[in-house]
């Protein structure tokens, strides 16, 4: 009989009453684990959203309880340059025809380097406290710095 995997925020500890199931760190050796559900050429087509994930692939487990610190974005500002798109390690930031929309906030671990990258000025990407509302966040945003003469 074949064995699903669990993919839940309690990955790797065999959940009481789940015994067709298994942990990440008691799969067989040389298992294959299929990422999609069905045919998943145009997978790399779809939005995320809409692509059909397996139950144990990385996408339906959320990792934002891992985050103190979350980057807030301010649209105002953003150039939509792509480069917090390009460098996040985690492929948290949503853009869809080369237009920054946000972030996804069940994968973004709350690293910055999303901010640290971003050229605008101000940053249109700024790190707060998790527990910060995005209204008071983008109420506090800095000015322009002006150049030093
Ligand atoms: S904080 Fe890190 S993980 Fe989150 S969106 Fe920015 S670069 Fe990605
Ligand atoms: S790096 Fe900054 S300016 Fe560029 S797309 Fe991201 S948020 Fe916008």
């Amino acid at each position: 009989m074949s064995k699903g995997v669990l993919a839940t925020d309690k990955r790797g500890i065999r959940e009481l009453g789940a015994e067709e199931k298994v942990g990440w760190d008691e799969v067989t050796q040389g298992v294959t684990l299929n990422s999609f559900v069905g045919e998943s050429e145009n997978a790399a087509f779809l939005k995320a959203e809409e692509r059909n994930y397996n139950d144990f692939n990385s996408y339906t487990a959320t990792v934002a309880s891992w985050r103190i610190i979350k980057p807030v974005y301010n649209r105002d500002i953003c150039i939509d340059c792509q480069n917090c798109w390009v460098w996040c390690p985690d492929t948290s930031i949503i853009s869809r025809d080369k237009q920054m929309l946000g972030i996804d906030y069940d994968h973004c671990k709350g690293c910055g380097v999303c901010v640290e990258v971003c050229p605008t000025n101000p940053k249109s990407l700024l790190m707060f406290g998790e527990a910060e509302e995005t209204e008071a966040a983008l109420a506090s945003w800095p000015e322009k710095k002006k150049k030093e003469k």
